[in-house]
């Protein structure tokens, strides 16, 4: 497909969000960073755990760590590994408020994502909850913004309302798997009106063990089948 994520183009030039040099692009990047940031682009993954597959895998569709290992998803998606110039503008975007560099993340995700929301059958989207406070504390949550980018791109509706995030967790990085598991158990309820196939979006997918816990909650709620689609995936 082609990268085309805005076909306006700016009147006036400004900086490239990667290497700061001056450009009329409408993505925001130089064709320099353009063309670095497309090569890390459509690498064959892992269904199951979204990790890009070695040469080794074949054409097989997962890798070999979950070769027969019953997956809590339909299928695990993400649009890129979480490299260096991701997680720089993914934490522009969360802890500095730099919205410019948004049309970017969302085309970067609903590009990865628009033909698996046609051959899975997605019915509606549901964006990584924050906590209210958390949600406060940041003013936006960065998945519901990427997650209105794939809905505008794929026309599957964004759920608004009936899944809520019951406890701030604080952050879960420097936790082990185990205690990540632990700290969510319960976190999240989902009480609404809820249809058979849904996708997670978030932003970045790391141990899965938020979206496991929120997949679980909708499963709860009624949910067949829950797909994981991720701007980044930590490698
Ligand atoms: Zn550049
Ligand atoms: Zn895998």
């Amino acid at each position: 497909m082609e990268w085309m994520p805005s076909r306006r183009r700016r009147w006036f030039e400004a900086p490239c969000h990667l290497c700061r040099l001056d450009t009329l692009d409408p993505d925001g990047l130089c064709p320099d960073c353009r063309r670095e940031w497309r090569a890390a682009l459509g690498q064959p993954r892992c269904r199951a755990c979204g990790l890009t597959l070695a040469a080794g895998d074949g054409t097989a569709e997962t890798c070999a760590a979950c070769v027969g290992r019953a997956s809590p998803f339909e299928r695990v998606l993400a649009a890129v590994d979480l490299n260096p110039p991701v997680r720089a503008l993914i934490h522009r975007l969360k802890y500095r408020q730099d919205f410019s560099v948004l049309p970017l993340l969302q085309a970067t995700l609903a590009d990865a994502v628009v033909a698996d929301a046609a051959a899975v059958g997605v019915e509606a989207l549901v964006a990584m909850p924050l906590h209210s406070r958390q949600r406060r504390r940041r003013g936006f949550n960065q998945s519901w913004l990427l997650a209105e980018g794939v809905a505008r791109a794929t026309g599957v509706p964004l759920l608004r309302h009936g899944v809520r995030r019951l406890r701030d967790t604080g952050s879960l990085t420097a936790l082990s798997a185990s205690a990540r598991r632990a700290t969510l158990r319960g976190a999240f309820v989902a009480d609404g009106a809820l249809p058979g196939r849904v996708a997670i979006v978030d932003d970045v997918f790391t141990t899965g063990a938020s979206a496991r816990a929120l997949a679980s909650a909708l499963r709860r709620g009624g949910v067949e089948s829950v797909a994981v689609w991720a701007l980044a995936r930590t490698p």
